[in-house]
């Protein structure tokens, strides 16, 4: 089976990762930072805080940004469930928007018409919107700042696509329109660590809560304690944090990973180019690239013309994995997940987002798809929409 993604591990992934296993620190120790570092360093910006998953990196952020139960929280509905959960499991309302046709990313004028919406109707405004950059594309994030600023909301941008695409020619993570941005480093996406996610900011104060929150809101530091130090043993608890820690062993593969993520992203993007040349005429049409964004691409997905074609997606999808091919499907909207229907989230809801899901497919896309893998995917879309 061709995975719809997969991680590239080479001979310096390696020698990193057995490195740090014959050093002093197997965690904790100087990889978190250089990891830190360096990811920073690549988006342009001061603060960077390595944790063990992309899940954990939102919801210590959302903790951050202040979520608790009185909280309100918008995000995407065309997403992975996590970016709804991060802030749901800190007890917030979570709240939907749709998308914009082209990207399928989260629609400002949508996220506008819900905001007057909800002020009409006195119900509570959100305290934080976490934008998804779907596939790798950023949002309209100019668009949806401005908003923040005469909503006042924060923004969390869920990066977990994205790491190494660009908004208005700034790498993403650079955060001058948001509050805290997200990655994770889960094996599919650009650069891993196994486990992994970090959360990046501008922001020294938010920098400094995220330290606290990702290990048991414990300080060693007596300027941040309350109460005198006891002795050199002495500690203090002065937030509810958690333990969200990576360790030495994956972050020495995500430094190593790092320096080629320019080479992944502009790989994914020549098989794209591939992709969309080949399959220009078949009945179907491809995620756009806005001019005020390069996509990470992450995910290639297809959106099928179901009104011309006498197939439903169940079975091009179906004849698809049939010969072999590991197409997934990116994303059921969340609203539609049984949790969430629970919550008071019903089908018709966010009607493009549920349009769009109807008719995408994902193919394989990551840096080491050969040609001839890649033509084996075009070949079959070719003969099965014939
Ligand atoms: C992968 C992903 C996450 C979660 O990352 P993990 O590292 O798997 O916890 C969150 N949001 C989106 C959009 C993702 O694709």
């Amino acid at each position: 089976m061709i995975p719809y993604g997969r991680q590239e591990i080479n001979q310096s992934d390696i020698d990193a990762v057995i490195n740090a296993l014959q050093s002093d620190y197997i965690t904790q120790g100087p990889r978190v930072d250089q990891f830190e570092r360096a990811v920073a360093a690549y988006c342009d910006t001061p603060h960077a805080v390595a944790v063990n998953n992309g899940t954990a990196a939102l919801t210590m952020a959302c903790n951050a940004l202040g979520v608790n139960s009185n909280s309100v929280v918008w995000t995407s509905t065309n997403t992975f469930t996590a970016s709804a959960n991060c802030a749901r499991s800190l007890g917030a309302r979570i709240g939907f928007v749709d998308v914009e046709p082209g990207t399928f990313n989260m629609c400002p004028n949508d996220l506008q018409k819900r905001l007057e919406q909800s002020q009409h109707t006195h119900e509570p405004l959100p305290d934080v919107v976490i934008p998804v950059h779907f596939a790798g594309h950023s949002c309209d994030m100019q668009a949806i700042h401005a908003l923040s600023i005469k909503y006042g909301f924060k923004i969390l941008e869920d990066a977990c696509h994205a790491i190494g695409g660009r908004y208005e020619g700034k790498p993403v993570g650079h955060g001058h329109l948001s509050d805290i941005t997200a990655f994770s480093f889960h094996p599919v996406k650009h650069i891993t660590t196994g486990e992994g996610g970090m959360a990046v900011t501008r922001d020294s104060t938010l920098y400094e809560k995220m330290q606290l929150i990702r290990t048991h809101g414990i300080t060693r530091d007596p300027d941040k304690m309350i109460n005198p130090s006891h002795g050199p043993w002495y500690y203090e608890q002065i937030l509810l944090g958690t333990n969200y820690r990576i360790t030495d062993i994956q972050t020495a593969l995500g430094i190593s990973q790092l320096k080629r993520l320019d080479d992944f992203c502009e790989r994914r993007r020549s098989r794209v180019a591939r992709y969309r040349q080949a399959l220009a005429e078949l009945p179907l049409s491809y995620l756009e690239e806005k001019e005020y964004a390069q996509s990470a691409w992450h995910l290639f997905v297809i959106q099928l013309d179901l009104e011309s074609i006498s197939l439903d997606r169940r079975t091009v999808f179906e004849k698809l994995r049939e010969a072999g091919i590991g197409v997934n499907v990116h994303y059921i909207p969340v609203h539609l997940q049984p949790y969430y229907h629970t919550l008071g989230f019903n089908p018709g809801d966010f009607p493009v987002a549920e349009h769009y899901y109807q008719r995408a497919i994902t193919l394989p896309l990551f840096p080491g798809l050969s040609e001839q893998d890649q033509d084996t995917v075009i070949n079959a879309l070719k003969k099965i929409l014939a």
